[in-house]
């Protein structure tokens, strides 16, 4: 069987991942280079999503990513994935969604409460502003660029086809074969997956009429010398920090929705400090050392698609991970995988498919 694989960021990557397990003509096309956007610029945080229900299909997902990602971080030892607990922060009269699935859930293994006394034992910098906190101890962090490279470099050594072209279009006209059309070439293939992030929306509305997916740039400042670093990564509303290798802090972020431009701007820079500062007074921008800017691939519920599109059976989506990506790459390149070798899928994934939004 021939698979196209439309992208190469971590859902691509992870897909052929899988499929090139299989005894599948594996082909990757990629217009920049491997993790060259979100996939390798992100926070690489992986956090289990907290929800009221344990039996949700968002819970159930979550669980499901967070152990397949256990286990790559067992076969990729040679990067940076470490467990790394989180605590999310609540601002005093800030009502948080976190928090409150948190009160309502049933699950609290893996979480618990602390007064901000009690959290200023872990890390004593933390502001006044700051009322209480959640630590949530099962969570990884992974240097997203390294693990995305490495799925990829591994589905290359198991015999797949990387293509450094940009995907045109795909042509559906043809009976038996799809054809993809690149600014260079024209390749058939039985089967195509969609996994090009936020530019996905385009090959999607050609093939649905619909917009599905929109690009929301996210900015990020790496800082240094900032002593001691961040034993755990600390969040406040969608805000984090958190210390990495080579002792490089990272501090987030923005939401932009202001389409496909991915350049850093000294606004969010103000704006991501400012906000820091609130939480962490001590840090200014003499701790800066780089600035990056990408784009998240958003969903209207943010929420990843997975699976085939309606009206084409051997042509798949997997994307829209969103601010997620990261968590829920390797799930949905394993789910593509056995959508189209027909293993059995769990119920929840179907709640996922692109026929949410049609
Ligand atoms: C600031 C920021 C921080 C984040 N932090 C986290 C986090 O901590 N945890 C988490 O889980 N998620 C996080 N995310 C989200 C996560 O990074 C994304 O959801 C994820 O990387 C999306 O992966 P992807 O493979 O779908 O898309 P991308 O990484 O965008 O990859 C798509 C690839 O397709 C290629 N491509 C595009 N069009 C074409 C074409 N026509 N032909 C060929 N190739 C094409 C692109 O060049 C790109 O390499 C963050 C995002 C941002 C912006």
């Amino acid at each position: 069987m021939k698979i196209g694989i439309i992208g190469g960021g971590i859902a691509g990557s992870a897909t052929a991942y899988y499929l090139s397990k299989t005894k599948s003509e594996v082909t990757i096309f990629e217009k920049d280079f491997v993790a060259a956007h979100s996939s390798g610029k992100s926070n690489g945080s992986i956090i289990p999503l907290i929800e009221k229900d344990k039996n949700t299909s968002i819970s159930l997902l979550s669980d499901y990513a967070l152990n397949i990602h256990n286990k790559l971080m067992q076969k990729f030892s040679d990067i940076y994935y470490v467990k790394k607990p989180v605590m999310h922060l609540f601002t005093k009269n800030e009502n948080s969604a976190i928090y409150e699935n948190y009160l309502n859930s049933e699950n609290h293994n893996n979480s618990h409460l602390l007064s901000l006394s009690e959290l200023r034992h872990i890390d004593a910098r933390v502001s006044d502003n700051v009322s209480g906190g959640l630590f949530i101890k099962n969570s990884l962090e992974v240097d997203s660029l390294m693990l995305t490279k490495s799925l990829l470099n591994y589905s290359v050594e198991n015999g797949a086809n990387f293509v450094n072209e940009n995907v045109k279009r795909i042509n559906t006209n043809s009976k038996d074969k799809l054809i993809i059309h690149t600014h260079e070439g024209i390749y058939n293939f039985d089967k195509i997956i969609i996994a090009n992030g936020p530019w996905a929306n385009q090959l999607i509305k050609d093939i649905s009429g619909k917009d599905l997916i929109t690009p929301i740039k996210g900015q990020i400042l790496r800082m240094k010398n900032i002593f001691p670093g961040f034993k755990i990564s600390f969040w406040w509303g969608k805000n984090y920090i958190t210390t990495k290798d080579k002792n490089i802090s990272w501090l987030g972020t923005t939401h932009e929705n202001i389409g496909y431009d991915e350049k850093p701007t000294p606004n969010a820079k103000k704006i991501i400090l400012d906000n820091a500062k609130e939480i962490f007074p001590f840090l200014d921008e003499r701790f800066i050392v780089e600035q990056t800017a990408c784009l998240r691939p958003m969903t209207k519920d943010s929420l990843p698609i997975i699976g085939r599109i309606s009206n084409n059976e051997n042509i798949f989506i997997c994307g829209g991970g969103s601010a997620n990506g990261i968590l829920f790459g390797p799930a949905m390149g394993k789910t593509i995988y056995k959508y189209i070798f027909n293993e059995e899928l769990d119920n929840y994934i179907y709640d996922f498919s692109v026929d949410r939004f049609l």
